[in-house]
């Protein structure tokens, strides 16, 4: 078999088999194929898409790449969440808490930020001393302590996952259906969840742009999961604007302490309880709105924000060390009138650069740079008032116009 026929192949928009799958990717975790083939191939994929069965076996390679997590000893259904990716994303951060202290148990393997979307674990690992990589054993000891521990993909989970995700990351595929579904239900399978609640993020600001394309990805992971005996809930929701004021990692922490601390009624408060009201319902078993009352009652309560505090505690994390960058720059309205969009893309990018998120697969991420929106969309604003609030390290010019849409 040739790497260069199977490119071509789906540069003309052929159907590859399993075998031809497995040579070029089973070859490239044995660092057979170089980066710059996959690269290509990716991109073919990319653009030309693939057919469902070619979806099937790319997500059954993936999980057979690595180990599977045995999670038999824990007794209970096991719920997982996932969003697709987005701008200020930070409700796994929010979410967990609050599906543990109403008693359903949620293992989470969580990822790295993925072009101008965020990730969890740079922003868990953003918490001074927090700890992102448990063994097997930590992760599972931590679960029956607290009924909720976050990781990153352990190394033999899925690493031909882990080593694509960071080539897409770098090589403009990260916009792919095909590779999304397979790379997300891969994870879950294999990190063993019983049920799944994906939280598809669509619009400009997202990986997924259209509901048309967000449906379809609905559609092929419920099918997936199918296969493997894997319940799969799914939300559409919308990324054309940053969810929430926060976008960064540490600045991202602080805003999902607020919210737990009961001190937020945006939509990242009304989108936290919708997604966590799914997980308890499909872990106890019971209906949506019964779901939703317990979720209410322990935020009210404050004992998911006990469960965060223990949860960060636990993995090592100092919450009195949360400073951002002291230096800090104010981007200001050029006019007044009222916030009708900001650009999530562009704030994503933003943050980015600023250190917030990788352009190359080395760079390190600065935990205390950020982007603190201090209006958002809907809100009046004057000439000269404070739009956002940078947190960097070197100043930086943005044209303000490209950012927000004032009218
Ligand atoms: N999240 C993932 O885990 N993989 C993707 O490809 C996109 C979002």
């Amino acid at each position: 078999m040739n790497i260069v026929e199977i490119i071509n192949k789906k540069r003309l928009k052929e159907v590859l088999s399993k075998e031809e799958l497995e040579h070029a990717f089973n070859g490239y975790l044995k660092d057979l194929i170089p980066d710059y083939q996959m690269s290509s191939l990716l991109m073919a994929i990319c653009i030309n898409g693939m057919s469902d069965e070619e979806i099937f076996n790319l997500t059954d390679i993936f999980i057979n790449s690595g180990d599977k997590l045995d999670l038999s000893m824990i007794n209970s259904i096991k719920v997982d969440k996932h969003s697709t990716g987005g701008v200020g994303d930070k409700t796994t951060l929010i979410v967990l808490p609050l599906v543990a202290s109403c008693g359903v148990v949620v293992p989470k393997m969580s990822g790295r930020g993925l072009g101008h979307t965020g990730g969890t674990i740079d922003k868990l690992e953003s918490i001074p001393g927090f700890k992102v990589d448990l063994d097997e054993n930590e992760f599972l000891n931590l679960i029956k302590k607290n009924g909720l521990a976050i990781t990153s993909q352990t190394k033999n989970l899925t690493p031909l996952d882990k080593k694509i995700y960071a080539l897409r990351d770098v090589t403009g595929t990260t916009e792919s259906i095909p590779l999304i579904a397979s790379s997300i239900m891969s994870k879950k399978i294999a990190g063993s969840a019983n049920k799944i609640l994906v939280d598809i993020k669509v619009g400009t600001g997202a990986l997924i742009k259209t509901m048309g394309d967000a449906v379809r990805l609905s559609e092929i992971m419920k099918k997936i999961g199918a296969k493997y005996q894997v319940e799969v809930r799914t939300l559409m929701t919308p990324m054309d604007n940053p969810l929430g004021r926060a976008i960064g990692n540490r600045i991202e922490v602080m805003e999902a302490i607020n919210v737990l601390e009961g001190k937020d009624n945006s939509y990242l408060t009304e989108l936290s309880i919708q997604i966590a009201s799914h997980m308890v319902s499909m872990g106890k078993n019971i209906s949506y709105d019964e779901a939703k009352e317990e979720v209410l009652l322990s935020l009210n309560n404050k004992e998911a924000y006990q469960k965060f505090i223990s949860f960060i505690i636990s993995q090592g994390g100092n919450l009195s060390k949360l400073v951002l960058s002291s230096k800090t720059q104010l981007i200001k309205s050029p006019k007044t009138g009222i916030i009708t969009e900001i650009n999530a893309l562009k704030m994503g990018n933003l943050a980015v650069s600023l250190g917030a998120g990788r352009s190359n697969k080395t760079d390190i991420i600065k935990p205390d740079v950020g982007i603190f929106l201090n209006k958002v969309v809907g809100e009046q604003v004057n000439i000269g008032d404070t739009l956002c609030t940078l947190y960097v390290d070197k100043e930086c010019h943005i044209p303000v116009q490209d950012y927000f849409i004032i009218k």
